[in-house]
């Protein structure tokens, strides 16, 4: 396994072509803007490191039985998958942010069951050439870009029917050495952080999009792509010299539209061609185990809860009876999403190719939940901060001759805690509601995985209602045929 620095090494090396504020970014590992999101995934790295957190960071490969980094690993058994929740929040909260290395875990484990299946109806060997890649990927402890979401174009038209044929990634030359593809991935956590991109289809699709119904895997900086940085609320206070209006200076998360213009891949990196009839369930198993891993959300609650309660210490009000309540309710609200995910993973059960699949109704049901209470909680977090926490004048004001020691005295809460600390929380609690962790707090909970109304469907689809149907007119008399 690799260690924190030498992952960073190891992206020094890559020649990505990265764009932000219009221009080439040269040193992407360096950049003020890109690094604390480097430092998140980098704590995937040293904590797996760290003897105390062995055992929930690291795992045995099924296919070497070496000692691999868990977000390489594929699920074995349903103490697999809570072990990869309890993963997921413990790095939410030693971070705060979007640590991005889950969705390349989601997509290995979407693939090792989806590349099986379709070997079985159509004698295919995309299993093999899949495990030759993932060996590679876990002897090199690889970070992973899981590229689903294409930019869609016309969300009432199918892919062959968009008036730009490249609103969804499709192929547009085939040769005996491999393929050729264009379009782009929009919205891509932690695309420059990573070493591999592994692209799958966005929807299920019909045999009329069957140009449209490829997944493979490229290096991340394979001739042809190009990656251009989403820009984040408050993040050019990353540029500034003071550190404490960053909220979190350290850690943070990054989403990247990345294009392909082109780009060739070998046929040993593409695991599904025009196998369109299994473009759904690769979408589905990919969401759901996604749609688990957003225990993140519990983790950043869990700074969130943290925050708001220091915050109230800080003030003076933690023994205010509405305030001991509103963080019970933080508490409540947080605990429920971690509930979600790890019931999904208790429940979770073998697939044909012997990976460990969540269970798929209570995954969405997970994620729905997500979709609603890190708002609530947010909400609650800002009622008990106060407004300070936004009208706050900047570090600079702090740190000046003239007008700094008015900001000392009159900022000043609890007579035992510095102004600055209650500045620091203050600005923590901003950061996740409103800076640039909002994007993977707030934004992403409502549409990462799937909006909401895609959980919707898939509950309204798995649900048993025929069973429900049955004990409900049985215990009302009502005869049925079973
Ligand atoms: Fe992982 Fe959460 Fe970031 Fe998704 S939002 S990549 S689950 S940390
Ligand atoms: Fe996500």
């Amino acid at each position: 396994m690799m260690t924190a620095k030498e992952y960073e090494e190891s992206l020094r090396k890559l020649n990505l072509v990265v764009y932000q504020f219009g221009k080439r970014v040269e040193n992407v590992v360096d950049d003020p803007i890109i690094r604390p999101s480097m430092n998140a995934v980098a704590m995937t790295y040293a904590l797996a490191a760290n003897p105390k957190y062995e055992d929930l960071m690291t795992a045995t490969s099924h296919i070497t039985g070496k000692k691999i980094n868990r977000f390489c690993h594929i699920h074995q058994s349903t103490d697999d998958l809570v072990k990869k929740t309890d993963m997921g929040r413990f790095m939410g909260g030693m971070t705060g942010s979007c640590f991005q290395r889950c969705v390349g875990m989601d997509s290995l484990n979407a693939l090792s069951i989806t590349t099986y299946d379709i070997d079985q109806k159509y004698g295919t060997e995309y299993n093999k050439r899949f495990l030759k890649y993932l060996e590679y990927v876990q002897e090199g402890d690889l970070v992973c870009d899981g590229a689903m979401t294409d930019p869609k174009g016309d969300r009432g038209l199918p892919p062959h029917l968009q008036p730009d044929p490249d609103m969804f990634m499709h192929v547009v030359e085939e040769t005996k050495d491999g393929i050729v593809v264009r379009g782009a991935k929009a919205h891509q956590t932690g695309a420059v952080n990573s070493h591999e991109i592994i692209v799958m289809p966005t929807i299920s699709m019909r045999e009329a999009d069957k140009d449209y119904a490829i997944s493979f895997a490229l290096p991340s900086d394979a001739k042809g792509i190009t990656y251009i940085m989403g820009r984040q609320s408050c993040d050019t206070r990353k540029l500034e010299k003071g550190r404490i209006d960053c909220g979190n200076a350290n850690f943070g998360g990054h989403e990247a539209l990345v294009v392909f213009d082109d780009v060739f891949v070998p046929w040993d990196r593409v695991f599904m061609y025009k196998e369109y009839e299994f473009a759904g369930a690769l979408v589905e198993q990919f969401a759901s185990y996604h749609r688990q891993s957003y225990a993140c959300k519990a983790g950043v609650g869990d700074v969130m809860i943290g925050a708001a309660q220091t915050i109230a210490e800080y003030n003076g009000v933690q023994k205010a009876s509405h305030v001991k309540d509103k963080i019970i309710e933080m508490n409540h609200l947080n605990e429920t999403l971690y509930c979600g995910s790890v019931t999904c993973a208790c429940k979770g059960s073998a697939q044909p190719s012997g990976t460990y699949l969540v269970n798929t109704l209570l995954a969405n049901v997970c994620k729905q939940n997500v979709t609603r209470f890190p708002y609530e909680i947010a909400r609650l977090a800002q009622d008990i901060a106060g407004g300070l926490m936004v009208t706050l004048p900047s570090e600079d004001d702090f740190n000046s001759k003239e007008v700094g020691k008015w900001l000392d005295k009159y900022f000043k809460g609890n007579a035992d805690v510095s102004t600055e600390d209650r500045r620091r929380i203050l600005r923590l609690i901003e950061n996740i509601c409103f800076g640039t962790a909002a994007v993977g707090y707030l934004t992403e909970s409502m549409h990462g995985a799937g909006s909401p109304q895609a959980q919707r469907i898939m509950i309204s689809r798995l649900v048993d209602m025929a069973q429900k149907q049955r004990y409900a007119k049985k215990l009302a008399g009502i005869k049925t045929e079973d």
